[in-house]
């Protein structure tokens, strides 16, 4: 895949209904994820001794969507995961000897 800019997404903000980019409104779009299963082992003494895999339910979660149009790709995270690298952002520029707002 060639080199894209990326962004950083919170997941529940982006647009989804219809799936478009958030700054152009485009729809040619890619979107890249994972698709999952559903399974269940039944495990003895260690061993696994039935197993299940429901192959009727999928469930597909996108990761990542890149617009053709910006030649953006935007990296979907969650809302908890953002929140957490923001407040450690600030805790670690409060524990750096020159925090960086300091040297403007
Ligand atoms: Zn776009």
């Amino acid at each position: 895949m060639a080199r894209y800019n990326t962004r950083v997404w919170i997941t529940e903000d982006f647009p989804h209904d219809p799936v478009c980019c958030p700054i152009c409104k485009g729809q040619d779009l890619r979107l890249i994820g994972c698709v999952y299963r559903a399974f269940e082992y039944e495990v003895q003494k260690g061993l696994i001794v039935s197993s299940k895999l429901d192959m009727s339910e999928m469930t597909e979660q996108v990761h990542q969507v890149l617009c053709y149009t910006c030649e953006i790709l935007f990296l979907l995270e969650d809302k908890e995961l953002a929140q957490l690298r923001e407040a450690n952002f600030i805790l670690a520029e409060q524990l750096s000897p020159t925090p960086k707002s300091r040297l403007v």
